[in-house]
């Protein structure tokens, strides 16, 4: 049994069993559960703004409750989640189920949780007479790359007369404040050389054996950077290619080699001076090699979005705020790639906080304990009342 429950568990546990239902992937339309919040907004009287996608099939939303004052704090959340197929469920994966204060579904964690508090809470933000604003901003498409993250994040920066301060990203983090996450950006190279007898290699321009050197390249640049954090583990920044495709026949030279790469940044690298340095490295291979064949060309394309670094100071204005409403204080970082690097990005002083623990994410049998639910609705209950204050 949890302690001190607060009034609103038992709601907050009715609106994670709705959102658990829909199936929606990473990657898959999200209308069915928007559907579902901007009703719920409806009902409760909350004006929402979406932010479509060019094709109109998924949507990111956001809202203000309270005045239209500087210095508000945003609730962020995705509303995607990781698939199932493979996976070894206990119970169905779409229907929320408790076993001894463990609630399994998936994206019970991974973190409609973190959704379901804060839809909770937004009759009691309403009811109090807040001086500073409370946002909700829900994205899709986070869990194949945040790739809604950065256009939401300056939509609130930009789209309100008056000027929000704060983010917190409700990953989940077993409550506690996360400071620090890596960097991911992803590239795909593709170098088009001239085909020929193998026997002609010197004479002809190999993608393959191109696309070697700049492996190699990337690989001896990894090797090279001297900058590290000792909060991530490793502790460094790492460049990786995953995917070489390339060549028709042992004995053809190949005109076209593809490969995927991607760099994981800490916040000590400066990540724009690495890329120029590799594309410009590539230039000079590449006028290099027209001299032999006019036709060689390396083009860079970038496969996602950068997901910029988090990397919030000990004295930002979000841990002090945090402090005031959070029962944990120990700083922490992760390993994995979020949102939140793209809010602070965007100008909030930001943080990650959210019920549950980053270990029962995407996999099976999923869970979150109600009585993380119960810490994150206590700590946004403290956050009405330190915003009805001031
Ligand atoms: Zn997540």
């Amino acid at each position: 049994m949890v302690q001190h429950k607060h009034p609103l568990l038992d709601k907050t546990i009715q609106i994670l069993s709705d959102l658990v239902a829909f199936d929606g992937l990473g990657g898959e339309s999200n209308l069915p559960i928007l559907g579902y919040i901007k009703k719920y907004l409806d009902e409760q009287d909350v004006p929402y703004t979406l932010i479509p996608n060019a094709e109109g099939n998924k949507a990111s939303l956001h809202a203000r409750i309270g005045p239209a004052a500087d210095g508000g704090l945003v609730l962020s959340g995705h509303m995607d989640v990781v698939p199932v197929k493979g996976q070894d469920w206990h119970t169905d994966p779409f229907v929320l189920t408790e076993k001894e204060g463990l609630l399994y579904a998936r994206g019970s964690c991974d973190m409609k949780g973190f959704l379901a508090c804060c839809l909770a809470m937004v009759p009691f933000f309403k009811e109090k007479d807040l001086q500073t604003p409370i946002y909700l901003a829900f994205s899709y498409d986070e869990e194949v790359g945040c790739l809604a993250g950065e256009e939401l994040a300056y939509a609130i920066m930009t789209s309100y007369v008056e000027k929000p301060k704060y983010a917190i990203i409700g990953e989940p983090s077993m409550m506690q404040p996360i400071v620090g996450h890596k960097g991911i950006i992803i590239y795909k190279t593709t170098v088009h050389g001239s085909a020929g007898h193998s026997s002609r290699i010197k004479q002809e321009v190999s993608a393959i054996h191109t696309a070697a050197k700049l492996i190699l390249w990337l690989e001896e640049k990894m090797m090279s950077l001297t900058e590290t954090d000792d909060r991530f583990v490793p502790n460094h920044t790492s460049i990786h290619v995953g995917m070489v495709n390339g060549g028709i026949a042992p004995n053809v030279i190949a005109d076209k080699c593809t490969f995927f790469w991607d760099v994981r940044q800490i916040p000590e690298t400066n990540l724009e001076a690495l890329l120029n340095e590799y594309f410009d490295y590539a230039k000079k291979l590449e006028a290099e090699l027209r001299t032999k064949f006019a036709g060689t060309a390396i083009v860079h394309e970038m496969d996602h979005p950068n997901v910029t670094p988090l990397d919030t100071a000990a004295d930002a204005p979000i841990i002090a705020l945090l402090s005031q409403i959070n029962e944990r204080q120990d700083l922490g970082t992760v390993a994995y790639a979020a949102e939140a690097g793209q809010f602070s990005e965007a100008g909030f002083s930001t943080i990650i906080c959210g019920p549950g623990d980053i270990a029962q994410a995407h996999r099976a049998n999923e869970f979150v304990s109600v009585e993380q639910l119960n810490n994150c609705v206590v700590m946004l209950d403290k956050l009405g009342e330190l915003f009805e204050k001031q």
